[in-house]
């Protein structure tokens, strides 16, 4: 084990990976409160009928579950997306790493 850190290139990649997590977050947030809102006026949810409404909300939280899958530990590769909500988890479970970098 060289070092229980990451190095400066290897947590610039988790904090991206963090700032688009949060920002799609965000966006998916406040279209989903806008199509619920507007969501008979744009004629999605006319009576029973959820269907176009329920593909919009699909689509909206589909890259969300994909950004959590595609993050992995920068030192051992070990999944940790699970762990993580917004934010990168503070330590990988896997090798023990602290998930920042030194300073
Ligand atoms: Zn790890």
């Amino acid at each position: 084990m060289s070092s229980d850190y990451l190095n400066r290139e290897q947590d610039q990649q988790l904090r991206r990976w963090e700032t688009w997590n949060r920002n799609y977050f965000i966006f998916a947030f406040f279209t989903l409160i806008v199509v619920l809102v507007f969501s008979s006026q744009l004629g999605l949810s006319s009576g029973e009928s959820w269907g176009p409404l329920g593909i919009i909300i699909a689509a909206l939280v589909a890259p969300i579950v994909v950004l959590q899958m595609r993050l992995r530990c920068p030192v051992c590769g070990h999944r940790i997306g699970w762990q993580a909500k917004l934010l990168a988890p503070d330590q990988c479970r896997h090798c023990k790493v602290f998930l920042r970098s030194k300073e």
